[in-house]
């Protein structure tokens, strides 16, 4: 007999171990039973089955096991498998919580089932929901005696819509039990092309392969296939990586291998499938968030059986069921969405290089503004190598940048978000019928103080970070060591009390265009104007095809856009993403101030970019002006190397959340004194967010430069902590997070 050890696909705390279950009868391991199997099973206590993974096989088992009610098809292989305990064991999560990613979310894929061109498919009724969504259920008379059908509702409640062998397959039922649901008006059904196409709507221009410039082809030239390898391709904005992508695929798909590519968000998504899907037309699937569950099982679908060959996405696209994978790209690989958030809380870069070594294959890094630790990795070790494109394939060249110092504007009585600068600029463009882009760098609850008169901001006296007010303490806090100040009401450089706290919206500049320039039609875009389902495609559309004067918005307009008709692009403020109280806000201003300009005067005339700011002296700003990364790069490094920040080290974020704070404090100083035997670690302190829901939130931060040998330490201390800490706190743990709330 046979016991396959299963993990479940569930959330569940209680079901979050490994559990047994026999084989059934005529299953053989290798031929139709394996290792990534996707299985029913059922539960004592559990009204339906349970969708669970096989992770290994053993002879005997000491409990006393069911037998898998079902065993459907293969989810994933031994590669992806062993991926997943290395990234739990990485990023310090159960396996369960890694193996999610190697399934597509919310559905199973089952790939065998639908070779006809229509099929049914099913969800449930909007009378029904209704009733659901009013918590009017019990009253209703919806109510459900039938396991079986509670489990097809219970499904469709999580998956809004599925085909019915699918459905049927994952819940146990069959169309019986689907027909009374939908003569009872609970359920619907309805029929669909069998591979829904989410590029059906779109019309495709084909595109053919452009002869490649001196410079693109000996970068073309330099990165090897068929062998591990990892590069950094940094060339400025509109240098022509995208060719050179465009290119590299061709060859690997030549090979008969794949191609997985990242961009960073959902807005860039469009215009660069669009250029891939123009080269390359269907055999390239895509995945982002904002894709139906169907779209996205249908892609998914098409990756595993093999008929897409190219994958295009953000960062969860690494775990497509791609098989004999050639090259693994990262566009703009600086971006901060390649880091996740939640659990588990991967770097992209670095889960596709442990998938690149795994098939031999090549990583390609590119960016116009590298993360220094990418850069730094390039320039000084063999890891990575380095690539350069250091010219425009226009022959403009970038554009000009201008820098306007806010304050004058102040003095001289100018209260409206333009300079007289920029002002001109932008009437002198509405004349030439040229396009616009307007930029408002608006980061989250981060507010800070700032003296309008000198620019002067509160720093920390320890950590050079610019302090950020706590509005409940009603104090300035350093998110790194923890000290306070009062907030100042005079500046103490300059003695002014014109001090301001910092926090502007999109809106309100949207409302003060339409006053200065009546004449200009404007487009706004923000997480307020793009939450709903191809809102940013529409838009930028719309800003493309009707010529639109000005499109305003917010850090998702300043990526990878390719406008020809842009030729002037204005920041509104560039100094909000200095005072962030981070490390990283330095080069995250840099970044910024040059992705935007980047999209100015791509076309056949030449563009301009103004960039208004208080703090006109920030090597930052200075550097993005001349759009000059090695010169950013070169003193950003410096100050790195002196305050032991990353690469020179990484930085742990563990944070202890609960509903009591002397427990809180309690765990917080139980993982400072376990963890204080190993790393630099500095003594726990409230969180810059103390407190979310009625959850208090401490913070100990940690310093150590991390390696494989450092994760065993991490992950023996992060054990020795839960065997100690209280049962009502949770942590979360995370190693260089996005930002140090
Ligand atoms: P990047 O990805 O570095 O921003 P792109 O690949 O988008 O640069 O190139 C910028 C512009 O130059 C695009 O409009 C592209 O079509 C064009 N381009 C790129 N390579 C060539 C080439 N070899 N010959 C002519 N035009 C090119
Ligand atoms: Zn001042
Ligand atoms: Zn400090």
């Amino acid at each position: 007999m046979m016991i396959a050890e299963i993990i479940v696909n569930s959330s569940a705390q209680e079901l979050n171990r490994i559990f047994d279950y026999k084989v059934p009868e005529g299953y053989e391991i290798g031929k139709n039973i394996d290792i990534g199997y996707r299985v029913l099973v059922s539960f004592a206590n559990y009204k339906s089955l349970e969708i669970g993974y096989i992770i290994g096989f053993k002879e005997t088992s000491e409990f006393k096991c069911k037998t898998i009610s079902k065993v459907c098809d293969r989810s994933f292989d031994e590669k992806k498998f062993e991926l997943a305990k290395w990234m739990a064991k990485r990023y310090f999560c159960n396996l369960s919580d890694t193996l999610k990613l190697l399934v597509p979310p919310g559905t199973s894929n089952n790939i065998d089932k639908i070779k006809i061109k229509y099929e049914r498919w099913a969800r449930l009724s909007k009378e029904y929901k209704d009733v659901v969504n009013n918590h009017n259920i019990e009253n209703s008379n919806y109510k459900i005696k039938s396991p079986k059908q509670q489990r097809i509702i219970d499904f469709l409640l999580e998956n809004d819509e599925i085909p019915t062998s699918i459905l049927f397959d994952v819940t146990d039922t069959n169309s019986t039990v689907l027909k009374a649901l939908i003569e009872r008006g609970i359920c619907e059904d309805f029929q669909l092309e069998a591979l829904r196409n989410p590029f059906l709507t779109k019309h495709i221009k084909k595109t053919s392969k452009l002869e490649l410039t001196q410079k693109q082809k000996s970068v073309l030239d330099e990165i090897k296939l068929n062998e591990f390898s990892e590069y950094l391709l940094y060339g400025v904005t509109g240098s022509g990586k995208t060719e050179i992508y465009l290119q590299l695929i061709e060859k690997v798909i030549e090979q008969g291998k794949t191609a997985i590519v990242l961009v960073p968000e959902i807005s860039l998504t469009p215009q660069i499938t669009d250029r891939f899907l123009g080269r390359f037309g269907r055999v390239i699937a895509i995945l982002h968030s904002k894709l139906s569950n169907g779209e996205r099982f249908d892609e998914w679908r098409r990756i595993q059986n093999g008929e897409a060959k190219i994958v295009i996405g953000a960062r969860s696209a690494l775990f497509a069921p791609m098989k004999n994978i050639g090259i693994i790209i990262i566009d703009e690989e600086h971006d901060s969405s390649y880091k996740s958030e939640t659990t588990p809380k991967y770097d992209a870069r670095d889960v596709a290089r442990e998938i690149a070594k795994s098939y031999n294959s090549v990583l390609l890094l590119g960016s116009a503004t590298p993360d220094v630790r990418t850069y730094y990795k390039a320039k000084n070790t063999d890891a990575i190598k380095l690539l350069e494109l250091d010219e425009r394939i226009s022959s403009f060249g970038l554009p000009d940048v201008q820098i306007v110092d806010l304050r004058n504007e102040l003095a001289n009585g100018n209260k409206t978000v333009f300079s007289n600068l920029l002002y001109n600029e932008i009437k002198k463009n509405l004349e030439n019928k040229e396009q616009i882009i307007l930029f408002l760098n608006r980061r989250g609850y981060s507010t800070f103080i700032m003296c309008r008169d000198c620019g002067y901001v509160v720093k920390c006296d320890n950590c050079d970070v610019s302090m950020t007010y706590h509005i409940t303490k009603n104090k300035l806090m350093c998110h790194y060591c923890g000290a306070e100040k009062k907030p100042v009401s005079i500046c103490p450089q300059c003695g002014s009390q014109n001090i301001r706290y910092f926090g502007t919206g999109t809106q309100k500049i949207e409302a003060q265009i339409n006053k200065v320039f009546p004449e200009a039609s404007v487009i706004r875009m923000d997480v307020d104007t793009t939450s709903t389902k191809n809102a940013h495609e529409i838009i930028l559309n719309k800003f493309r095809d009707e010529k639109i004067d000005i499109l305003l918005g917010t850090q998702m307009i300043t990526k990878g856009h390719d406008f020809s008709n842009v030729t002037l692009v204005g920041v509104l403020a560039a100094d909000s993403s200095i005072n962030i109280g981070d490390y990283r806000a330095q080069e995250r201003t840099f970044q910024l101030l040059t992705q935007v300009a980047g999209r100015s005067g791509r076309g056949d005339k030449k563009g301009r970019a103004i960039i208004q700011t208080y703090m006109p002296d920030e090597f930052s700003i200075i550097t993005a002006q001349k759009q000059d990364y090695l010169k950013f790069y070169n003193q950003e490094i410096k100050i790195r190397e002196k305050l032991n920040y990353p690469p020179f080290c990484d930085i742990m974020i563990a944070v202890v959340i609960g509903k009591k704070e002397a427990e809180v404090i309690d765990d917080a100083n139980k993982i400072f004194d376990i963890f204080k035997n190993h790393f630099e670690v500095f003594a726990p302190m409230p969180a810059p967010i103390s407190k979310i829901n009625d959850n208090y939130r401490w913070r100990v931060l940690m310093k150590a430069k991390i390696d494989e040998s450092k994760i065993d330490v991490i992950n023996y201390c992060l054990a020795d902590f839960d065997s100690q800490k209280s049962k009502d706190t949770k942590l979360s743990f995370d190693i260089n997070p996005n930002n140090m709330s």
